[in-house]
């Protein structure tokens, strides 16, 4: 086995391609050295001897002593020093390096060979004896932590740990000394302290600390390879999915310093700005100073340049006027580094004594609006591909342009007060209200408010509107909070728990927190994530940003998948228009019942004691519905319309309070307790498997009729004024042919009616929602008639894993953190179970008729990977919620380049 990788000199056993074996952080030292780059000399151990320490009970391979050591001989003869030497020695630092970035999960030592031998020659050479027993004490800290203590497996109570205790006698020290900081220790105050560490650490962990300059690397390397598997590293690898098998390689790595006097310095630089994308080199750097003071953050860090400097930095010296010819080489390696990897890179370097050293470059993160801009300006620097661009952005990052933000330090810095889950995207500050009356109220004095409900249902609404953002402590992801504010691209939390609301008092608890009715709270609706107090915002404007445009139009020049979008009224439609909608795949009838002078037909029709009274209260409705129907199908001209007849559960329009059905009675001129009857006659024990979807139209086919002819009355009418329309309509929650084909026969024959009655004729289709596993068991069935599909993920989530859409909140989270579910399937396509449904039904319904048009309108067609389950099933259009157009857009462009 090739068990060790030198690099140093201008030549390296390995290259950037290498990161499975040496890790990125050992493949990119490799790669740079190659280039010619300033690299300390170094040796990287492979990820294949930490699979086989943890394979052999933590042994490692019997090549690998020999290897290391021709490497250090290496090592030795590019540095000019030697590991060990009592007159000029070698000091070695020890890092850990996976193929994913984990930082600050895995151990490192520094200073490794420093002991009695060398000591004496390093202040020799250096003449420093304060910078060598600084050193020093900074090894026996970190090794008696990282080996002799947890590499042992060790577990010390909270505050017993080595370290702390060897702080403490630090601190002891400066207190009886009357030092401040550290800085003010001198070299023999050093040597004190490192000697009664050293007392110490016998004293506690009984062993002494070791001396031997070979026993310190070994110690070092195994200890690295243990932390692999240490209590971070492992909940780390949890949470972003790195397997197990993947392994650390180690890197070794001579000792640059960067505090050895004025001379010297560290940094850590982005080829380019990483939060706005700007081409400028962007960076810190401390003098006299050790990497771990740039990112503790005791010191102030300097800018990197003139160009960069802010109105706070402006008086700090940088690096381009303290030492401009390093700069200057720095710079000329930012270019170098750039078009080598053809990506903005995050590098860490070093200068002693003046001399530039490269410790690390990999690709930089970047927000969503800098990724864009890089991917683009590259793009048009022939520095990469369309494709490539495409790829190089998260679909995640395309949606952080869409909404307003929570200023990403502030948020950081704020404790978080409570979770949920993240229903609707961005940011939102705003005092909160529980009802939706008093949201209108207290937005009407123009105050930014949080709706805070149980759940919301359709009588909310007017309130929702004008909320900055809905916060709800039950329902899923597919509730009624989160499918509203997705499709206003509103932030919204739903199934936060912890919430208890007492309606009386106008407050919320959380915990032991008591929030009352006008109290600021902050949400990012990304992550699910609320907080006390006001977070500063961060607007989106998309339309003003030329890269995100062009990127766009680009990934539109490889998709082939069509985007619709779900939308119920003319302003959803001009909106989704907007950002590139290509038709409207769902429009949702049941909204429109809701206004007060709709209402109330309504409640007619459902408490009509025949069926002539039934119809006339039903008809009553025609002029309104015709109405919604011209103007989305008008917003809409040339583009395809699917409108669903309605769907939801009977019994929602007449959740009325006493006061409420007092009233109804009147209006009806029938008594309060007839109403009451009727009401609970229409009680479900399960609703949402009740008598609703095309039950409602099979049982009151008045309604299909009516819905039917004012579909077809807007569209010929729009025909007459010369607009062009294509209506599909669509019947939910179809389970057998025999069902499809009786609400079909309805539809047909209104339709013929209608253009006897105008003289106009007009295309349409007739199709079906596939949102039951019979449907889909049985879609050739349901293919002899219908001229589309549109799978209704929703619900075929629900009915396959019995899971309520509305009350998977209660038990997702344990579900997610015992990993039982991988992740929300109302969110994410579950591509194993109703992923075969789906596949089953194409299949099936394309046998019978192959040009059968089949789409997705479940909230997953606005989901990247299940877009991308949908590019692959041949399907033709996936619709979304018009904010969650551009997104799928972009994956479906995603999805073919990945092929
Ligand atoms: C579905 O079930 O996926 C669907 C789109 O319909 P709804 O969410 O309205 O039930
Ligand atoms: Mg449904």
């Amino acid at each position: 086995m090739k068990a060790v990788y030198y690099f140093g000199d201008g030549v390296a056993d390995g290259q950037a391609d290498m990161k499975n074996l040496l890790g990125g952080k050992g493949a990119n030292l490799a790669e740079m050295t190659s280039l010619g780059m300033p690299v300390p000399a170094g040796l990287t151990i492979t990820t294949e001897v930490c699979t086989y320490y943890y394979e052999n009970s933590q042994k490692f391979p019997n090549e690998l002593e020999k290897q290391l050591k021709e490497s250090v001989d290496k090592i030795e003869k590019g540095m000019g020093n030697t590991f060990g030497d009592p007159d000029n020695p070698l000091l070695l630092s020890v890092r850990s390096g996976a193929r994913m970035s984990m930082p600050g999960m895995m151990e490192t030592v520094l200073n490794v060979g420093l002991t009695s031998k060398t000591i004496q020659g390093l202040i020799k050479k250096t003449d420093n004896t304060r910078f060598v027993y600084d050193a020093y004490r900074r090894l026996i800290m970190m090794y008696s932590d990282v080996v002799m203590e947890k590499a042992r497996g060790l577990h010390p109570e909270e505050g017993q740990g080595i370290r702390h205790q060897l702080e403490s006698i630090l601190n002891d020290y400066k207190i009886k000394n009357g030092y401040d900081s550290d800085v003010d220790l001198s070299g023999d105050d050093w040597k004190i302290i490192s000697e009664s560490f050293k007392v110490r650490i016998k004293k506690v962990l009984g062993e002494e600390f070791p001396d031997d300059h070979y026993e310190q690397l070994w110690g070092g390397i195994k200890a690295v390879f243990q932390s692999w598997n240490g209590k971070r590293a492992i909940s780390y690898r949890k949470i972003e999915n790195i397997p197990q098998e993947w392994g650390t390689a180690v890197n070794v790595q001579a000792m640059v310093f960067g505090n050895t006097g004025d001379q010297s310095a560290t940094g850590v630089a982005f080829t380019r700005n990483p939060a706005t994308g700007e081409n400028n080199f962007y960076g810190e750097w401390l003098q006299n100073a050790q990497g771990e003071d740039v990112v503790a953050g005791i010191r102030t860090p300097h800018p990197l340049n003139q160009e960069t400097k802010t109105d706070e930095s402006k008086h700090l010296e940088s690096l381009e006027e303290f030492l401009p010819d390093v700069y200057g080489q720095l710079n000329e390696i930012r270019s170098k580094l750039e078009k080598h990897y053809n990506d903005m890179q995050d590098i860490e370097f070093t200068i002693e004594e003046g001399r530039l050293w490269m410790l690390q470059t990999r690709t930089g993160k970047r927000t969503g609006g800098a990724a864009i801009k890089m991917a683009v300006d590259m793009v048009k620097n022939n520095m990469i591909s369309k494709e490539e661009a495409i790829m190089r952005v998260s679909p995640e990052q395309i949606d952080e342009l869409l909404h307003p933000r929570l200023h990403i330090e502030e948020e950081n810095k704020s404790p978080v007060l409570a979770r949920g889950l993240p229903a609707g995207p961005g940011g939102a500050v705003g005092q909160v209200v529980f009802t939706a009356d008093d949201a209108e109220n207290w937005n009407k004095g123009g105050r930014n408010i949080v709706l805070v409900r149980e759940e919301t249902s359709p009588e909310d609404v007017h309130g929702m509107h004008v909320a900055e953002a809905i916060l709800t402590a039950k329902g899923g992801m597919t509730s009624h909070a989160a499918l509203v504010a997705r499709g206003w691209g509103k932030c919204c939390i739903v199934g936060c728990s912890s919430i208890n609301i007492d309606f009386t008092k106008k407050q919320m608890t959380i915990g032991d927190q008591i929030i009352k009715e006008g109290d600021w709270i902050s949400m990012n609706g990304s992550k699910g994530t609320i907080y006390l107090g006001q977070i500063a915002l961060e607007s989106a404007d998309p339309e003003s940003n030329k890269s995100y445009k062009d990127l766009m139009l680009w990934a539109d020049e490889f998709r082939t998948l069509k985007i619709r979008t779900n939308a119920d009224s003319p302003e959803d439609a001009k909106q989704a228009i907007k950002f590139g909608a290509q038709g409207i795949g769902l429009c949702r009838t049941e909204h429109m019942f809701f206004e007060p002078n709709r209402i109330i037909e309504m409640r007619k029709m459902i408490l009509a004691e025949d069926l002539s009274e039934r119809r006339k209260a039903v008809m009553n409705l025609l002029p309104f519905q015709r109405e919604d129907f011209k103007g989305i199908l008008e917003a809409m001209k040339d583009k395809p319309v699917t409108i669903r007849l309605l769907d939801p559960p009977l019994h929602e329009f007449i959740t009325l309070n006493d006061a409420q059905i007092d009233e109804l009675a009147k209006e009806l001129s029938v008594s309060s307790e007839k109403i009451k009857n009727r009401i609970s006659s229409l009680h479900e024990f399960n609703p949402m498997l009740g008598h609703r979807g095309c039950r409602l139209g099979i049982a009151y086919p008045e309604i299909t009729e009516m819905q039917a002819r004012a579909i077809f009355e807007a569209t010929a009418e729009l025909i007459k004024s010369e607009i062009t329309v294509f209506p599909e309509v669509m019947i939910p929650l179809v389970g057998t042919a025999a069902e499809y084909d009786n609400q079909e026969q309805i539809v047909r024959q209104v339709a013929k009616n209608v253009m006897a009655d105008t003289g106009v004729t007009f295309n349409y289709l007739v199709g079906t929602m596939i949102e039951l596993p019979r449907a889909c068991l049985t879609a050739d069935q349901i293919a002899n008639k219908a001229e589309f599909f549109s799978f209704g993920t929703n619900d075929l989530t629900q009915t396959t894993y019995g899971f309520s859409r509305d009350d998977i909140g209660g038990f997702l989270p344990d579900y997610l953190d015992k990993k039982i579910l991988e992740h929300d399937p109302f969110q994410s396509l579950d591509i194993s179970g109703v992923g075969q449904l789906v596949s089953l039904a194409v299949d099936k319904g394309k046998q019978v008729r192959n040009d059968l048009k089949i789409g997705i309108c479940g909230e997953h067609g606005g989901d990247p990977s299940s877009i991308h389950f949908c590019y692959d099933k041949g399907l033709d259009y996936v619709s979304c919620s018009p904010y969650r157009v551009p997104i799928a857009r972009f994956s479906a462009a995603q999805a073919v380049l990945e092929k």
